[in-house]
């Protein structure tokens, strides 16, 4: 958010820039050359990060059509949706700047890591509702706290203004399972995002993102 203000700052003092050099040379304006579309080169970290997160939230959508397809438990369905419109705007990003990407089979991702924890959810997730709901907790946590560590190093703006949605939408996710494990009498411990982190977005409501 820092960056996008001083963005904003920088912008306005571009424009009053900009109005005083049309006031004092007003029959010639060919000097004014600040363009506010042009675009931002992707660093490698950049497409590193776009590649991980689609997988991850393929990872999500993924985990949740198989949670709902075994437990009949709307938010499982819902959320599953939320999922790929996030990895739709991941892609947009990647086809926009002309990164190659594939997009697997469903249960199948090119990062081991998180194919191992595909393969662990639909084991734990087959044992009990209470147990899916915690991998719902489980992967919005995980995704709060990546997304966190992208948005912590990148400059460009597109991929900011993603990723702060894709994490708006995950506060949401964490918030419903959460309201869902205690209102069958469990706790859910954050193991990503820290106690005091997870306490901020329990208490507060859920948020519209985009
Ligand atoms: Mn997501
Ligand atoms: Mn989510």
């Amino acid at each position: 958010m820092k960056k996008l203000r001083l963005f904003h700052a920088m912008s306005i003092i571009m424009l009053i820039f900009s109005i005083i050099q049309l006031s004092s040379c007003s029959d010639d304006n060919d000097d004014i050359i600040y363009d506010d579309t042009t675009s931002q080169v992707l660093s490698d970290a950049d497409k590193s990060a776009l590649l991980f997160m689609l997988e991850e939230e393929k990872l999500a959508r993924d985990t949740y059509s198989y949670l709902s397809n075994l437990w009949s438990i709307n938010q499982f369905a819902n959320i599953r949706n939320s999922e790929q419109t996030h990895m739709n705007l991941v892609e947009n990003l990647l086809i926009q700047n002309n990164i190659d990407y594939t997009v697997q089979p469903v249960g199948v991702f090119n990062n081991q890591d998180l194919q191992n924890f595909y393969d662990q959810f639909v084991i734990d997730g087959a044992v009990s509702v209470a147990e899916a709901m915690q991998i719902g907790a489980t992967i919005e946590d995980l995704d709060i706290k990546d997304l966190q560590d992208f948005l912590d190093v990148t400059t460009h703006l597109d991929l900011i203004a993603v990723f702060e949605t894709l994490q708006c939408g995950s506060r949401n996710h964490l918030r419903s399972f959460v309201l869902g494990i205690e209102n069958g009498g469990h706790t859910y411990v954050p193991q990503f995002i820290t106690q005091e982190e997870f306490n901020i977005i329990i208490a507060s409501s859920q948020e519209q993102c985009n």
